[in-house]
């Protein structure tokens, strides 16, 4: 029996980049070979056979919710003409949302266009301390709108309840699958599953470890829409057997090409600022100073020679600073201005050195990973193993032919460069 259909079975929607990479690498985890594409219409060319799962990297989250709908949408279309028949709409496991956001529509509307009438809720990943309890969002011990979150500046996160949060959003009417009946009898779970779809649109399950991600799994096979964070990803695989996949973790190797590593740093989270100090100890590194970039003191034209002079040596070039610089930097230069000077400095820099014959680039900051991603135009990746757990290697195959690792704000621990320069040469 072949170990993969020629046609991808699951098609998933992420309403973010770095979400979307999250999710790819569970998959790939669980043994599905995975292909991450950044826009609906990649090339017609683009061979997609022998992929078991595509995950479309949207940008949503925070946009008006009529556009969010209408990406979402297309990208479903997009999915059910690749011939997938399961399909997954990924969100944050903060369930990055106001009671007016973006979440319900989108859901309601791709229940609407596959002419369903329910499904489930899931944003749930213990691993990184999320958890539901009685429908209730938790972030570590605290609830989510006691946690940090609360006063996030996009998406303020002021209530908890996941079944109030959701109706708010949506169209319908949802229900909670508390925690003792995730982990009763599995028979029983299916059958309440299935009763509660008969009555609400929105099921919305507990999950306080991973064990219950895993009975989740293995438990959603009646249901074509899937909804949630990567944490849902953790075992779908056993409903996959019955199409002639099965799960194979061979499937995490990527075809490396050789060559020259570049790290470029444009992240200044704390736990950046330590990767930066450890990896400088044993690596050529250079700073880029906006304000010497600016008054002509330090030019592109050196960074980029001091990178290739560096090439074999796995440079490190990074605008990290501390919280003092960033504010001075910002005050004095403005904060878009910085933004666009300092992110489109370390993509043209991504650009020119893989011209020069780079080809592992790795990238620390989210938004900065954006403008590089953005400014290579690569369309499609396939999912190899991560670096460091929801950091995925990610393996272009549309040109350029590289391989990326991109990580935002705190992910990693602070050897995190190190092992990524060994997981991308030393294969
Ligand atoms: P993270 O994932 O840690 O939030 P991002 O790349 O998303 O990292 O955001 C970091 C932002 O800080 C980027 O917009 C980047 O251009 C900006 N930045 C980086 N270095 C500096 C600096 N020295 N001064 C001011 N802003 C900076």
């Amino acid at each position: 029996m072949k170990n993969h259909l020629q046609k991808p079975i699951l098609g998933c929607i992420a309403d973010d980049f770095t979400g979307a990479s999250d999710l790819a690498s569970f998959l790939v985890n669980s043994g599905l070979r995975t292909l991450q594409v950044n826009r609906i219409q990649v090339d017609a060319d683009l061979e997609l056979d022998g992929y078991d799962a595509i995950v479309i990297a949207l940008k949503t989250r925070t946009v008006d919710a009529s556009i969010s709908v209408e990406t979402s949408l297309a990208a479903l279309q997009w999915l059910k003409k690749l011939g997938c028949r399961k399909f997954y709409f990924k969100y944050c496991s903060t369930f990055d949302s106001t009671p007016d956001g973006n979440i319900g529509p989108v859901i309601d509307a791709l229940l609407d266009a596959l002419e369903l009438q329910s499904t489930i809720i899931c944003p749930a990943l213990p691993v990184n301390g999320r958890t539901v309890y009685m429908g209730h969002l938790f972030v570590g011990d605290a609830p989510l709108n006691e946690s940090p979150l609360k006063d996030h500046p996009l998406t303020p996160m002021k209530d908890s309840s996941v079944v109030r949060l959701i109706e708010a959003q949506g169209q319908g009417k949802a229900v909670n699958i508390p925690y003792t009946c995730i982990e009763g009898d599995e028979m029983a779970l299916k059958q309440a599953l299935l009763e509660a779809a008969q009555k609400y649109r929105y099921i919305v399950l507990d999950t306080l470890n991973t064990a219950h991600l895993e009975r989740i799994g293995r438990n959603v096979e009646a249901f074509t829409l899937i909804t949630g964070s990567s944490g849902l990803a953790t075992n779908l695989t056993s409903e996959f057997s019955k199409y002639g996949c099965i799960p194979d973790s061979s499937k995490r190797a990527v075809r490396l090409p050789d060559g020259p590593t570049l790290i470029l740093s444009g992240s200044c989270s704390a736990m950046t600022q330590r990767q930066v100090a450890q990896y400088k100890l044993k690596h050529p590194a250079l700073y880029i100073d906006p304000f010497k970039l600016l008054d002509h003191t330090q030019t592109y034209e050196q960074i980029l020679d001091w990178a290739v002079q560096n090439k074999s040596a796995a440079p490190l070039i990074y605008t990290t600073s501390s919280k003092e610089i960033v504010s001075k930097v910002q005050s004095e230069i403005g904060f878009e201005t910085s933004q666009a000077l300092l992110e489109g400095t370390l993509a043209k820099l991504a650009h020119d050195c893989i011209k020069a014959g780079f080809k592992n680039i790795v990238v620390a900051g989210g938004e900065t990973s954006g403008a590089i991603v953005k400014t290579l135009n690569i369309h499609a990746f396939e999912i190899g193993q991560s670096v460091s757990p929801g950091v995925p290697i990610l393996h272009s195959i549309t040109p350029p032919i590289i391989n990326l690792a991109l990580k935002s704000g705190n992910f990693g621990d602070q050897t995190f460069f190190q092992t990524a320069l060994e997981k991308l040469t030393c294969q």
